[in-house]
C-alpha cells in the first residue's frame, strides 16, 4: 500500500453529502454547516494519512461508519450555542464566570414580553411623546433605597466611571489608600478614575485612614470624597476606616459630595438570616451619602446592571452626560431589573423567589433534604462507585462576604475505574456542562447551587459516564 492508494479511499464530498445518514442532517441543520464539517473531516483524514509511517500505512483502515458518526457529532456541536446553560455544582452562589445571578422564574413573562413586543422603552403613553428609559426603574429604586433619584447603566464599573466623569472630570477625588481595590476582571479603582478624567488623591495608609487625612487633602480642586466598599477582602488587625457618616459631615462642611461605591449592593440586611453584615444601600442613603453605586447581579440577584441612587441634583447631571448614552442599559435588562425590584416590595417573597437570595439563605434542612433525595436517586443508578454525603462549605462569591463560609452538604463521589480529572472533564464537556469541584480523589457536588430540577440532568450524565 502507498499513501496514494489510501487517499483514493477517502470518500468525496458529494458522496458523503448524499449518504443517507448525512442527508438526514439537512432537515435539522443549515447546509453550510454540514458542508464545512464534511470538508473539515475529510481534511482531518488526509492529515492523518500524511502522518502515517510505513508500518502504519499497511494496517490503516478507513472506517466509513465512524467517519459518518464523527461528522454527525461535529455538525451538532458546531451548531450548538456557544453560550449555554451549565449546572453549577461548585457551591459558589454568585459565580462570575458562570453568569453571577440567576433571574427568578417568576419574572419570565415580564422579560419575554419586552423582548418580543414593542414597548414603552422611551415613550410616554400619557403624553404621547418621547419618554426616558430611566423612568421605569427610578420610582421603585428610589422607594426601596430611600433616595431622591436613581438611574441605571450597564454595570457597576460603568456607574463609577459615569459618576466620576460627570462630577469630577479634571478635578480631584479623595480616596483612602485602604480602599484602592481591584475587583476580578481588572476593574481597579485608580484606573477607572483615570479613565473618567478625575484625579486620584490618595490619603491615609493601607491599614489606617483618619478623618483628618481627608480634611487635610481638601482644597479648591476637590470634587468628591469617595468611599469604596472593600467587598472582596478584609483588612484585619490594627485598622481604621472613616465612617460614612463622618465623611458626610465633612462633605457638608466643605460642600463636597460624598460618593460610595458599595459594590455588591444589597437591599436586605443579611445578618437577619445568619450571614455576615453587609452594608445596605438604604443605610448608606440614610447616613447621607450623596451618590451610591452598586451592581445589579451580585447580592441584589438581578440582571447585570450598574445602579446609581442618590440626590437628584447629581443624578440629573449624570443623565445629561454624554457618557450615559455610551453606557446605557438595554430594554431586556430594564425589564428584568424592574421585575426583580418589584419582588423586593415584600422581603419574604424576595427571599423565596430571587434565586441568589434563596440560595444564600437556604435553611440547612432544605439542603439536607435535597442531598438525601439526590443521593437516593444516584444509588438507584447502581453505579460501582463510592458515593456519599459530606459536610462542606459553599461560598457567596461575586466578591461579596469573602470570609463567609456557608455550611452545606456535598455529594462526594470517589470513582473506581476512572480518574477524577477525567470524569470532571467529561462532565464539563456535556451538552449541558456540569461544573463540579475536585478535592483530592473525590468529585464534589454542592447541593446548595444545584437546583432540584437539575438532578435528572446530572443523573443522566452519571449514568452515561460512570456506568461504562
Ligand atoms: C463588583 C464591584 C465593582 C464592579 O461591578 P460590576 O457590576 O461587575 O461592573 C465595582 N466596585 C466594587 C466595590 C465591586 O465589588
Amino acid at each position: 500500500m502507498h499513501k496514494k492508494d489510501l487517499f483514493c479511499l477517502i470518500p468525496k464530498v458529494d458522496e458523503l453529502l448524499n449518504e443517507g445518514r448525512i442527508h438526514l442532517l439537512f432537515e435539522r441543520f443549515p447546509r453550510t454547516i454540514i458542508v464545512d464539517t464534511v470538508r473539515a473531516c475529510i481534511e482531518e483524514i488526509r492529515q492523518e494519512i500524511i502522518g502515517l509511517n510505513n508500518e502504519e500505512i499497511d494496517c490503516y483502515c478507513l472506517d466509513e461508519d465512524r467517519l459518518i458518526q464523527r461528522i454527525a457529532h461535529q455538525v451538532e456541536s458546531a451548531y450548538s450555542m456557544n453560550l449555554k446553560r451549565v449546572i453549577n455544582a461548585t457551591g459558589v452562589v454568585i459565580h462570575t464566570n458562570l453568569g453571577r445571578s440567576l433571574l427568578s422564574d417568576e419574572i419570565r413573562d415580564e422579560v419575554w414580553n419586552t423582548a418580543v413586543n414593542y414597548s414603552t422603552l422611551e415613550f410616554n403613553v400619557e403624553t404621547g411623546s418621547r419618554g426616558s428609559r430611566y423612568t421605569h426603574v427610578e420610582g421603585i429604586l428610589s422607594k426601596l433605597c430611600g433616595s431622591e433619584a436613581a438611574m441605571v447603566v450597564n454595570n457597576n464599573a460603568a456607574a463609577v466611571l459615569l459618576v466620576l466623569g460627570a462630577i469630577a472630570k479634571n478635578k480631584e477625588v479623595i480616596v483612602s489608600r485602604g480602599q484602592l481595590v481591584e475587583i476580578g476582571g481588572s476593574f481597579r479603582i485608580p484606573e477607572v478614575m483615570e479613565q473618567s478624567g478625575a484625579r486620584l488623591k490618595e490619603v491615609g495608609t493601607t491599614n489606617k485612614t483618619h478623618l483628618l487625612d481627608y480634611e487635610r487633602a481638601i482644597h479648591e480642586e476637590t470634587a468628591a470624597l469617595l468611599k469604596v466598599h472593600t467587598s472582596n477582602y478584609k483588612i484585619l488587625g490594627f485598622t481604621q476606616e472613616v465612617l460614612l457618616s463622618d465623611m458626610v459631615a465633612l462633605g457638608e462642611k466643605y460642600n463636597i459630595p460624598v460618593v460610595e461605591d458599595i459594590g455588591s449592593g444589597t437591599l436586605i440586611d443579611f445578618s437577619k438570616y445568619g450571614l455576615a453584615k453587609e452594608p445596605t444601600v438604604q443605610e448608606s442613603i440614610a447616613e447621607g451619602a450623596d451618590i451610591v453605586t452598586f451592581s445589579g447581579d451580585k447580592l441584589l440577584g438581578g440582571p447585570q446592571a450598574g445602579i446609581i441612587v442618590g440626590k437628584k441634583k447629581y443624578i440629573d447631571i449624570m443623565k445629561k452626560n454624554p457618557l450615559t448614552r455610551a453606557l446605557r442599559v438595554d430594554k431586556l435588562t430594564l425589564a428584568a431589573l424592574e421585575a426583580t425590584l418589584r419582588l423586593y416590595l415584600d422581603e419574604k417573597s424576595a427571599i423565596r423567589k430571587i434565586p441568589t437570595l434563596h440560595m444564600l439563605t437556604m435553611p440547612f434542612q432544605e439542603i439536607e433534604e435535597k442531598a438525601k433525595l439526590f443521593l437516593h436517586s444516584i444509588k438507584q443508578l447502581d453505579l460501582k462507585h463510592d458515593v456519599r454525603i459530606e459536610r462542606g462549605v459553599s461560598q457567596v462569591g461575586g466578591g461579596a462576604m469573602p470570609l463567609e463560609e456557608l455550611p452545606t452538604l456535598l455529594i462526594a463521589l470517589k470513582p473506581l475505574d476512572k480518574s477524577v480529572n477525567q470524569i470532571e472533564n467529561e462532565l464539563r464537556n456535556r451538552s449541558i456542562p456540569i461544573i463540579a469541584r475536585i478535592s483530592d480523589d473525590h468529585l464534589l457536588f454542592d447541593c446548595r447551587t444545584i437546583k432540584r430540577e437539575e438532578f435528572d440532568i446530572v443523573l443522566e450524565a452519571f449514568a452515561d459516564i460512570l456506568r461504562t
